[in-house]
């Protein structure tokens, strides 16, 4: 008999892990993964990149003490005398603006200075200045982060998987193929072996597979796996400084990668919903490649080194996260749908978490991702910066 049982052992159910058997390590918490080399999970996956620059409060909000854990993550995470090294690189993010979006970008800077962000206005000449290769003309000008950067995902999900281990939780590699209920209280989980591991406390931590996973308890959310897709270059002309992480109006990013690479894609309306990892480079050659080289001419000249492709947990009713306890079974709890940014609100997601099971007053209210809106279908709004 478990105090809590956590299905998923990525950035949510580590950090979770950690979290819960901090506040109390006499809790009997196990986490169960099927993949331990997690080479389908999105945190692996991801850009790894972390920001402020959104528009919804609590987003922000998640994302400053994201910056903060990450600055302080190799001090406090040592089990012993192992350090995580986690090469978190503050590059910043660019958002460049155009005049369609001009005023939800102005709003959103405007609650980011007012939350105490570190972000900047750009004008075109600064962009110019800063980023010679640039070529903005399209835009009225930009959005910079100078603290938001990039960092080792795999290196912070080892970091709270050891520390979480370390104070007591439990990694079990197993396939949960049910969650168990009766009476409208979670009883427990069914593993693909038919034995059952029994707890009143469930949390979902499944990635794109989280909508798979619910439905064995009757729970129908509107999480989608679509697949998305990163390209890595070899541009012949290198950037005298790293290039942060940049994001047309069109929804095309890239930013430098350690070692010189850049790193590159899209999120497209065509993107596929199933468990699907290939990656395609016409897309690249055909369709990303083209709108790169009008925004940063000297990159006409490069070579693909490699691509891969992993899912979005996309929650299609408003692409934020579901957070907290499903309001029809006891008991059973959510992390989920956090579509394109969940793995810089790992460490916010798993503290509220801990907080809310372990009956704390939250530290940073997240009560507006409550799953109750998805019952209600009231979406919550992001103005586009998802
Ligand atoms: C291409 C791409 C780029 C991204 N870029 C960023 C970014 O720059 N910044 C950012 O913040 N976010 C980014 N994201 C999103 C981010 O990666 C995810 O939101 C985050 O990692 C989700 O973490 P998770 O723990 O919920 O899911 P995952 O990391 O997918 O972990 C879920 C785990 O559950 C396990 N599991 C599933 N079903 C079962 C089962 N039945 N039994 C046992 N185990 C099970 C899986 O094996 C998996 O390891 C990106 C995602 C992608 C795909």
């Amino acid at each position: 008999m478990y105090d809590i049982i956590i299905v998923g052992g990525g950035i949510m159910g580590c950090s979770s892990a950690f979290h819960l058997t901090r506040a109390d390590n006499n809790l009997k918490v196990a986490v169960i993964e099927r993949d331990l080399t997690y080479s389908k999970a999105s945190t692996t996956l991801s850009m790894a990149n972390a920001r402020t620059q959104f528009s919804l409060k609590e987003n922000i909000q998640i994302s400053m003490h994201a910056l903060d854990v990450l600055e302080k993550f190799e001090e406090k995470m040592a089990v012993d005398d192992t350090i995580p090294s986690i090469s978190y690189r503050r590059e910043g993010n660019l958002f460049l603006v155009e005049e369609a979006s001009r005023e939800s970008a102005e709003q959103a800077f405007a609650l980011q200075k007012e939350l105490g962000c570190d972000v900047e206005w750009w004008t075109l000449e600064k962009i110019r200045e800063r980023f010679p290769l640039y070529e903005p003309k399209a835009f009225i000008g930009g959005t910079f982060g100078p603290k938001d950067g990039h960092f080792d995902a795999y290196s912070v999900l080892m970091g709270y998987r050891a520390k979480a281990r370390a104070q007591g939780a439990l990694f079990v590699q197993d396939d949960v193929v049910e969650i168990l209920a009766h009476r409208k209280q979670v009883t427990g989980v069914k593993l693909v072996s038919g034995e059952v591991l029994s707890s009143g406390i469930v949390i979902n931590c499944t990635g794109a597979w989280a909508r798979d996973v619910a439905a064995t308890a009757g729970v129908d959310l509107p999480v989608y796996p679509v697949k998305r897709q990163i390209f890595a270059l070899d541009t012949a002309v290198k950037p005298e400084s790293p290039l942060p992480l940049t994001i047309l109006p069109s929804g095309l990013y890239f930013r430098t990668e350690t070692g010189g690479l850049i790193l590159l894609g899209k999120s497209m309306a065509e993107d596929p919903v199933g468990y699907n990892f290939s990656w395609d480079d016409k897309r690249f050659m055909e369709v990303l490649w083209p709108e790169l080289a009008e925004f940063v001419p000297a990159f006409d000249t490069l070579k693909l080194v490699r691509g891969w492709a992993g899912l979005y947990a996309e929650n299609t009713l408003d692409g934020n996260a579901i957070l907290g306890e499903w309001p029809e079974i006891k008991g059973f709890y959510l992390a989920n749908g956090f579509s394109g940014h969940g793995l810089q609100q790992g460490p916010a997601v798993g503290r509220y978490l801990s907080e809310l099971i372990t009956a704390q007053t939250p530290t940073l209210d997240l009560s507006i991702f409550h799953p109750d809106r998805i019952l209600e279908n009231r979406p919550l709004s992001e103005h586009g910066l998802v």
